[in-house]
């Protein structure tokens, strides 16, 4: 009914960044709490959903997850079209990953305008010891374009919850 509607929000969040980055292990650490070395790279669903509970409104995210087209440099508008959220991700051992994810919030931006809820996500920051991409230009960075940075493994799930947490109290406030 109307009263049930109106403490309910669905929400669609794409993940984007470059091919192996972690997207797939990131969405299947979240809802699934599992990570696997080596899931395959092809077909995974194209989306799951996760509802959660926020201050006692209901959450239903419909998170997006690529088919593996951004190795292919095909992943275009129709991906993210009438997205309410965005997680990019980039690896922090790998610098140009991180480079790939300013041209994704360059297009997020031109495309959708300051509508679209962004964070970044600095992924496999369990493999410290081959880090590359330094914490603080991130922040410095992600700050620069009014994103929220976060931190995360999809391996030991470090970071990852408060990610589609911070995603959606932000989109709710901005609904
Ligand atoms: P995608 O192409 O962006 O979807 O990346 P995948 O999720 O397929 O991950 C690519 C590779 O990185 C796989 O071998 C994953 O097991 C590995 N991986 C993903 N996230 C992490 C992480 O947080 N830590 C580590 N050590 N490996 C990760
Ligand atoms: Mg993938």
């Amino acid at each position: 009914g109307t009263a049930a509607r109106a403490n309910s929000d669905s929400f669609k969040v794409v993940l984007l960044g470059e091919g192996a980055v972690g997207k797939t292990s990131v969405v299947l650490s979240y809802v699934e709490g599992k990570f696997n070395e080596k899931h395959t790279t092809t077909l995974q669903a194209s989306f799951l959903t996760k509802k959660l509970s926020l201050g006692g409104r209901r959450v239903t995210l419909a998170i997006w997850d690529t088919a593996g087209q951004e190795r292919f440099h095909a992943l275009g508008p129709i991906y993210y079209r009438e997205s309410h959220g965005a997680c990019l991700i980039y690896d922090v051992t790998d610098e140009d990953s991180f480079q790939k994810v300013k041209n994704w919030v360059r297009e997020l931006r031109k495309m959708l305008g300051s509508e679209i809820c962004l964070v970044i996500c600095g992924n496999k920051i369990d493999l410290a010891k081959d880090r590359v991409v330094e914490l603080s230009t991130a922040l410095a960075y992600a700050d620069s374009v009014g994103a929220r940075h976060f931190e995360t493994s999809a391996k030991t799930g470090e970071g990852i919850e408060e990610v589609f947490l911070f995603l959606s109290q932000q989109m709710l406030r901005v609904r």
